[in-house]
């Protein structure tokens, strides 16, 4: 039988963890900060960012949202980003994709100073996570795979994991947290050849490719555990899907994560966690 993974109850036990960090800096006179910068009236972005500060609020972190608007430039943005780095009332920053088409992809993120990098965004963190230097975020999705993982028990050191997508925000980064949890571990891309045999290998299969059914039953070896990253529009009434075909990996897998409800309430914890870890780095 496939066990259908609750995200939801994850999320809900990392947030209780996070809550007694935070308690215990508030007990120290330390409320951790989150600054997030928002420069799109993109309808999915903006549910994100609410759903933030509703998280931040229920834990007991600040959550400052600066809005730039869509029209937004490049220098305003990096110039919020790089005043928010060196606020010392601030100790994560987070700036909300999809960015003004203007303004070159990557180039604000390296203004977010690694140690207040907590969705990992800044190539320099991602460059830290890969040389295991510490004091570097990962993203907030590839804290929540790992996450996930270690909350169902999955043993990685030796075993053989595959993630499907090479993306900066979910497929490296997550390789570069299993690899570092010993796990023999497979990237694949567009270009893969024989997807199907290769992920069959996995017995941890990532699935991050942002195509709907993409992975199915000759995708997974028995037994295997599936977290499915991927959410995508499917349908005009705004329903969501995600790269695995859960039906058909049904009794193959041991355990499958759903969209929703699976990766994504997980992802905005590790977002809090990495705030309050990074509130607490700062004040040393
Ligand atoms: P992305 O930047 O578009 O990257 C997609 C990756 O998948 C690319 O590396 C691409 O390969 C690969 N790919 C695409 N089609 C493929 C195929 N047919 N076979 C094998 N590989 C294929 O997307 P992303 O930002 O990584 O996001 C991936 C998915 O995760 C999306 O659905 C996104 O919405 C979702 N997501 C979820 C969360 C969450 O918290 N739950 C967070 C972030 C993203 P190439 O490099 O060769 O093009």
């Amino acid at each position: 039988m496939t066990r259908i993974i609750d995200g939801k109850a994850i999320a809900a036990a990392v947030g209780n963890r996070v809550r007694e960090d935070v308690a215990a800096l508030a007990a120290a006179g330390l409320t951790p900060v989150l600054a997030v910068v928002v420069a799109t009236d993109d309808p999915g972005a903006t549910w994100y960012v609410r759903a933030i500060g509703a998280a931040a609020r229920r834990l007991g972190i600040g959550c400052h949202v600066h809005d730039l608007g869509p029209a937004a430039s490049a220098a305003a943005i990096t110039g919020l980003l790089a005043e928010l780095s060196s606020d010392g009332r601030v100790h994560g920053i987070i700036c909300q994709t999809p960015l003004p088409p203007a303004v070159p992809p990557g180039l604000a993120a390296q203004q977010i100073a690694p140690i207040k990098d907590v969705d990992g965004a800044n190539p320099q963190s991602l460059g830290m996570l890969a040389a295991g230097m510490p004091g570097a975020f990962p993203t907030a999705t590839a804290a929540a795979v790992a996450e996930i993982l270690d909350h169902e028990g999955a043993v990685l050191e030796g075993r053989r994991a595959v993630v499907v997508g090479r993306s900066t925000v979910v497929g490296k980064p997550t390789a570069l947290l299993l690899l570092a949890r010993n796990a023999t571990v497979t990237i694949c891309h567009s270009r893969t050849e024989d997807l199907a045999g290769v992920c069959r290998e996995a017995d941890s299969l990532v699935a991050a490719a942002g195509r709907p059914k993409l992975i199915g039953a000759a995708h997974v070896r028995p037994g295997a555990l599936v977290i499915d990253v991927g959410i995508s529009s499917v349908g005009t009434t705004g329903g969501v899907a995600g790269d695995v075909d859960t039906g058909t990996v049904t009794g193959i897998a041991a355990a499958v994560t759903p969209v929703p409800g699976g990766v994504g309430p997980v992802t905005t914890m590790q977002l809090m966690r990495h705030t309050a870890d990074a509130a607490r780095d700062l004040a040393g």
